[in-house]
């Protein structure tokens, strides 16, 4: 039973060496240290506490606040061999006494359990009678009042502390900001526990911010040119934008599906099914969609809409791409999205204080929106974090904005909002400018201001660009009511005045170069016949996944599945060194692929 780390890790999950921070945090609990880990989506928390589960004697304990969540982590590993269950209020009658009795036997390796139903006198008892190998609290943060995810009975696992002194527990969770750490290791009683910290950076992820109505910024064309027949999250501001765009996205033949909160639970549940156990479908949702998703091939996350905020945009995106494969961030927005954004936040009864840091945070939403340095690096500093170098997977690092002097462009335009009396939004202030013939123009006799037909050097689309930095850098500020108009901010005047420069971002008008990238083929293989095969790959995946009412993901991730189109083994040795090949998959699956994987072979 002595089995070393490496040796499960191996055998059981197939993967040939612990990630750096995994080793040491396995190694901790294994000794029977406490430990409290803090890994990005996607990082490999989950082996932390499986892998001790499986070295230790005895059943471990993982505490998990979703449903959805255990179910996907008891089906997966299954498939690994592993015997895992889980207890929650959804069982049917009678198993989850049949679970507890496993426990007592001590024929289980890992149970997870809602916390509601860990703290119970009864289940508490019952786990004084089974040998324990830990205890894994998941979704640490759950703990803090101060995370959007509260949830009340986390407060009261210390309990586990008090009646189980001797059993290691370790904590875990993807948000990391100081206040909820240190909720944690108060109110989990961590004190003496190892805090183990990985870096934020997702690495995979390509991060891409692009203007509504600009170039390039069409949902569809971006799905049909990058990601066809591939899942993906496309978030929206409301529910009848959620719904509309899944229809017009499935026009164009896009497997996609809405997800919102005025949908009926029924069929939101088949919704989410769906997206996680088909192959490719796309969920258009508003935010009330994604926590506890564990599905590994997200190929995209897009925004509609800006976020609440940076926060909850890196966890938003954070949700592509756990498998380590290329992803892509996918963002669009508008002036009018900042100006709603504004009146949202001024018209709410919340406290000064409060408001002020919902403006500091709308702002370094913004400054990530309109940055022309790396995308990453300015993401990782709001983390607080440093990247020494430009990433090269942004879209600032693969087509670097050009940067301009401004500074007369922007006094133009201030003077020409200030001659209007501070009350228009930006398509009539370009009107102005440009010396356009409107109706309005000639209500208000707009053309007889010193800035009317003063800013001709520049297009429509360049002046909304001009308007949008304005309003991004605070010389410009969306007015309150809510239509967009603009005022002055506080420090225009240094500009007016001419003592403050102002470096502006030129977007891009000239067609981009393409990227090389086939229809849909960059998150996957570049030679086409590789591709092909890993096609074929999938789609045998999906039958076997189909067969047994699992995720096509439990069995295979793709990037074992792109090992395999790419290594193309012969036999079940060579199988076997593929990355995610256990045992008990190489059983169960090898044949299966194998076969597929000859037929592919012979001409
Ligand atoms: P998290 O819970 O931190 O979001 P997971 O535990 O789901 O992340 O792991 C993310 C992905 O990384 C999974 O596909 C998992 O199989 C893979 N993974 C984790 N550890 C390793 C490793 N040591 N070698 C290879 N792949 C790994
Ligand atoms: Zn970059």
């Amino acid at each position: 039973m002595a089995s070393t780390p490496l040796d499960v890790l191996r055998a059981v999950f197939g993967f040939e060496s612990f990630r750096p921070l995994q080793g040491d945090v396995v190694e901790h609990v294994v000794g029977g240290g406490d430990a409290l880990v803090l890994m990005p989506t996607g990082g490999g928390k989950s082996l932390c506490y499986q892998v001790p589960a499986l070295c230790r004697p005895g059943t471990a304990v993982v505490v998990s606040p979703l449903i959805a969540l255990m179910e996907d982590q008891v089906a997966a590993l299954r498939q690994y061999g592993v015997r895992a269950a889980a207890l929650h209020s959804g069982l049917p009658w009678g198993e989850a006494g049949a679970v507890e009795r496993q426990m007592r036997s001590g024929d289980l390796d890992l149970v997870y359990v809602a916390p509601e139903r860990l703290l119970t006198d009864a289940f508490l008892g019952h786990l004084k009678h089974c040998d324990l190998a830990l205890f894994a609290i998941d979704e640490a943060h759950c703990v803090s009042q101060w995370g959007h995810d509260f949830r009340p009975e986390y407060r009261r696992l210390t309990a586990l502390h008090e009646r189980f002194p001797r059993v290691p527990r370790i904590a875990l969770t993807a948000t990391a900001d100081g206040p909820t750490r240190r909720d944690i290791v108060e109110h989990l009683e961590l004190g003496d526990g190892r805090v183990f910290v990985a870096g934020f950076d997702r690495p995979n992820i390509r991060y891409r911010v692009l203007h509504k109505g600009g170039r390039g910024a069409d949902l569809a064309g971006f799905i049909e040119a990058e990601h066809v027949g591939q899942a993906g999250i496309v978030y929206c501001a409301t529910r009848a934008k959620a719904t509309d765009m899944a229809d017009r996205l499935a026009a164009r033949g896009v497997a996609a599906l809405p997800y919102h909160a005025g949908m009926a639970a029924t069929e939101r549940a088949r919704n989410q099914d769906r997206f996680i156990r088909d192959d490719g479908v796309v969920m258009v949702a508003t935010i009330a969609f994604g926590m506890g998703i564990d599905k590994p091939d997200v190929r995209f996350v897009a925004h509609l809409d800006l976020p609440a905020s940076l926060e909850a945009y890196y966890q938003e995106t954070g949700r592509a791409g756990r498998d380590g494969l290329a992803a892509d961030a996918w963002m669009t927005y508008g002036i009018a999205d900042v100006a709603k954004r504004h009146a949202h936040i001024e018209a709410s009864e919340a406290p000064d204080l409060q408001k002020r840091v919902e403006r500091q945070k709308l702002e370094a939403l913004l400054g990530y929106c309109e940055t022309t340095r790396c995308r990453r690096q300015v993401l990782l500093e709001y983390f607080g974090e440093t990247l020494a170098q430009p990433c090269g997977n942004c879209d600032t690092c693969l087509e670097p904005p050009q940067s301009f002097d401004g500074t007369e462009v922007a006094q133009k335009a201030l003077s020409c909002v200030y001659r209007t009396g501070q009350m228009f939004g930006a398509a009539h202030l370009i009107d102005v400018l440009l010396g356009g013939d409107t109706e309005r123009v000639r209500r208000f006799r707009h053309d007889r201001l010193s800035t009317y037909g003063i800013g001709t050097e520049l297009s429509r689309e360049e002046w909304r660009s001009v308007f949008r930095q304005l309003v991004a850098m605070g010389l410009l500020v969306v007015d309150m009511a809510g239509h967009g108009g603009l005022r002055l901010g506080p420090d225009c005047r240094d500009v007016l005045r001419g003592e403050r420069p102002v470096s502006l971002r030129r977007d891009p008008v000239a067609p981009k170069a393409a990227r090389k990238a086939k229809a849909g083929a960059r998150a996957t293989l570049d030679d086409p016949e590789d591709e092909a095969l890993f096609q074929v790959l999938r789609a045998r995946r999906l039958e076997l996944a189909r067969a047994q009412g699992v995720p096509p993901y439990v069995i295979f991730h793709d990037s074992t599945l792109v090992a395999m189109a790419k290594e193309r083994p012969r036999h079940r040795h060579e199988l076997a060194r593929l990355p995610g090949v256990g045992q008990a998959k190489l059983e169960r699956y090898g044949d299966d692929f194998l076969a597929v994987l000859a037929a592919a072979g012979d001409p």
